[in-house]
């Protein structure tokens, strides 16, 4: 087995040259945005091999987003669940409180480099909105971010630091107000200004050269992650936990370690309420392989194959589709994928507050409340490593509503 899973195509050789990860994936996109995204690979393609560029993104990751991001022992959360070691990749510290900067920076970069003014985004939860904000001020471009009705609602104060930070915020009514219409509302204005603008993606979503090239901006996490726990705990982990919305924390994480058979992967979807349709956003337990906005992967759609609605006590993992790389990954059975309600995050989330003093995102307290569940029937000198992805002050309002505080 070890060998069948080194041997895997999904480290190194994924995705194709047409940007496919096994089955999955692709660019399923209209005539009109066939140039853009043709134009764009090519200029991430120069970029990535160009050391001005590299350089310029490890300095502002370095100098102005906060990175390395330490790898924490947490010795009484450990205590407590009585079981393996948990150690918390702490992207929670980077600036503006996730790690949706790194994949920001290095868009923003390749946007200047691509001789485009304007940056476009949608966001969910707001982070990806602020983290597109921030480095537009960063780099002097122009910024537009759309963002659901009922997204800017849950999450007032992303929109106030996002228009403090120079940004318009368009708000989102059609649809489910949610991030899905958000993103359809961001393809059409790209299609219009393509000539100045660069769409930002805020996950491993969305045609080809975007999920591959987020996971590039991403895989820092898991390069540090490897070398830290080796420094630290002397061996890899036994287990990675990652939450999954679109998949950008969690493959930027799982990536570095592929080729090591023996360390397991878990991501963790919003199981929310339940698993009715409509009740979660949990891709794997409750959807089928579709295409929605330009790339074939797991998506939750009725039996007509109509996107369904989601939901999720947490914002950023409100999403009908998962970034393709995980499709494939589920479908080699490299990564196993897993869900846990809003009850258990929050929960989670409370635990690790007090037993910590680290107050997460919602989103990573799905992953935490994973570890709750996994930590005390393992061995105490095995090693679990979770990423921590963001910090919970945006979520505040969520625990005041849920009875928490
Ligand atoms: C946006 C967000 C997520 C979900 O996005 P991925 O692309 O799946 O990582 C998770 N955690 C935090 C803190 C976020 O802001």
């Amino acid at each position: 087995m070890p060998n069948q899973l080194n041997s895997s195509p999904a480290h190194g050789a994924w995705p194709d040259a047409r940007g496919r990860f096994g089955e999955f994936g692709g660019c399923f996109v209209p005539e009109t945005l066939m140039h853009p995204v043709e134009e764009l690979a090519e200029g991430f393609e120069a970029a990535r091999r160009d050391a001005a560029f590299q350089a310029e993104l490890d300095r502002l990751l370095r100098h102005f987003a906060g990175r390395p991001t330490p790898l924490y022992h947490a010795q009484r959360l450990t205590e407590h669940l009585g079981g393996a070691q948990i150690y918390l990749k702490r992207e929670d510290l980077l600036h503006t409180g996730a790690h949706k900067i790194n994949n920001c920076i290095g868009q923003g970069l390749l946007a200047k480099r691509m001789g485009k003014a304007r940056v476009i985004a949608e966001t969910g939860a707001g982070q990806h909105g602020v983290a597109t904000a921030t480095v537009a001020a960063l780099l002097g471009l122009d910024c537009t971010v759309y963002m659901g009705e009922e997204d800017m609602a849950r999450q007032a104060p992303n929109v106030f630091r996002m228009r403090l930070l120079g940004t318009q915020v368009v708000s989102v009514a059609s649809g489910s107000k949610t991030l899905k219409d958000a993103i359809n509302e961001g393809m059409r204005d790209w299609v219009t200004n393509v000539h100045n603008t660069h769409y930002l993606m805020g996950s491993v979503l969305g045609p080809h050269p975007y999920p591959l090239m987020v996971r590039e901006f991403q895989r820092i996490i898991g390069k540090e992650a490897r070398e830290q726990i080796l420094t630290t705990a002397r061996r890899l982990p036994n287990l990675l936990v990652a939450c999954v919305g679109g998949g950008s924390n969690s493959i930027g994480l799982f990536y570095e370690f592929i080729p090591d058979a023996a360390v397991k992967m878990v991501g963790v979807e919003a199981g929310g309420r339940s698993l009715r349709l409509g009740d979660h956003a949990a891709r794997f337990a409750g959807g089928k392989p579709g295409v929605l906005h330009g790339t074939y992967t797991y998506v939750l759609q009725n039996d007509d194959g109509l996107i369904a609605p989601t939901h999720s006590v947490s914002a950023g993992l409100d999403y009908p589709a998962v970034g393709p790389e995980h499709s494939a990954l589920y479908r080699e059975k490299r990564a196993e994928y897993t869900y846990v309600s809003d009850a258990e995050a929050l929960e989670a989330a409370s635990l690790l507050a007090r037993k910590e003093g680290i107050i997460p995102a919602l989103e990573s307290a799905h992953a935490l409340a994973e570890v709750v569940k996994r930590a005390p029937h393992m061995a105490r000198d095995q090693v679990i490593l979770v990423n921590l992805s963001g910090r919970g002050d945006k979520d505040l309002g969520i625990f005041q509503a849920a009875g928490i505080l």
